[in-house]
């Protein structure tokens, strides 16, 4: 009797595995044939938005991050994982900011993934934010992650997601490389505007809620101080937070950058200590809702921190 239950069930479990099989093989084969475009599937917003801009209408682009979700701490899930195995492409930012990218990837039956790390080529900064050891969750390894805050790196970037969709997609070279060339001349246009409006600024001093600006500070002659390390929400310590607000009256800095997708209390609370006032500053880890509906993307939120820096600087 119990042997035969044992059998039964075995021969249950078998069927179940053959006529899973047999499902999924089906549904991967529906997919592969649906459109005829791409699927891509990117690591956080703004490789999403380079890969949606390269690819135009050739690509479907699925971002892993929800809009409003900060990225730092974010990883992924048993729904990303089974888009992963169905994709033709991914798109991370690399550099150590994604920190579950190695291990997702070495846990992937698909093995027909084309894998893009767009920071490829660029040189890095070191990571001198998190040099404190003990219990640092968001250690990022030895680089700082945040290459896309420099419009030319925002390029190389893109060349990279371009070189990687003529690759998985050689039919349409031509229009992943016309999308390119747009988009290039655009961000050497942004990258321009840093340059003469960044000059041209007496101060070039900003205080930020965390250190995403290493790359935008190194190009256009700034230096930031961040209240925190290089990922929000690590509680400052009041020593830091003395640090900065001396460094805030030293340097008669006029404006305390926060961002929105993390909490603005200590941004706050230094402003509220030094008389300072509180702008946004966004390191477009991540859009909101709101913002995305509105149609912005990483160009135009970059002009507005353009703006917000010219006025912090003057
Ligand atoms: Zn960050």
């Amino acid at each position: 009797m119990r042997k035969n239950a044992i059998r039964t069930n075995c021969f249950l479990a078998f069927s179940v595995l053959v006529f899973g099989a047999l499902l999924s093989g089906c549904a991967g084969k529906e997919k592969a044939a649906d459109d005829g475009k791409l699927n891509v599937m990117t690591s956080f917003y703004p490789v999403y938005d380079f890969t949606v801009k390269v690819g135009g209408d050739k690509v479907n682009v699925k971002d892993m991050v929800p809009a409003g979700t900060e990225p730092h701490d974010w990883e992924p899930g048993t729904r990303d994982i089974a888009d992963l195995e169905e994709a033709d492409v991914f798109v991370y930012s690399g550099a150590g900011m994604e920190h579950w990218t190695e291990s997702v990837i070495h846990s992937l039956d698909n093995k027909d993934l084309l894998i893009v790390e767009a920071s490829k080529g660029i040189s890095l900064r070191e990571g001198h934010g998190e040099e404190e050891e003990g219990e640092e969750e968001h250690d990022h390894g030895e680089f700082d992650p945040h290459v896309w805050l420099d419009p030319q790196n925002a390029k190389k970037e893109m060349e990279n997601i371009k070189d990687a969709l003529c690759k998985a997609d050689p039919d349409h070279k031509d229009y992943y490389e016309s999308n390119y060339k747009t988009y290039s001349e655009k961000l050497d246009r942004l990258d321009q505007s840093f340059k003469e409006t960044l000059a041209a600024v007496p101060n070039k001093s900003i205080v930020v809620s965390h250190e995403a600006y290493g790359y935008l500070c190194a190009a256009y002659g700034l230096t930031q101080v961040g209240i925190e390390g290089l990922a929000p929400d690590s509680e400052p310590d009041p020593a830091r937070m003395a640090e900065v607000i001396d460094f805030v009256r030293e340097n008669k800095v006029k404006t305390i950058f926060f961002e929105e997708l993390a909490s603005p209390k200590v941004a706050e609370a230094i402003a509220k200590e030094t008389g300072a006032k509180t702008e946004v500053l966004n390191p477009i880890e991540g859009l909101s809702d709101e913002e995305l509906k509105a149609g912005e993307d990483y160009i135009s939120v970059m002009e507005k921190n353009l703006a917000a820096l010219k006025e912090a600087l003057e």
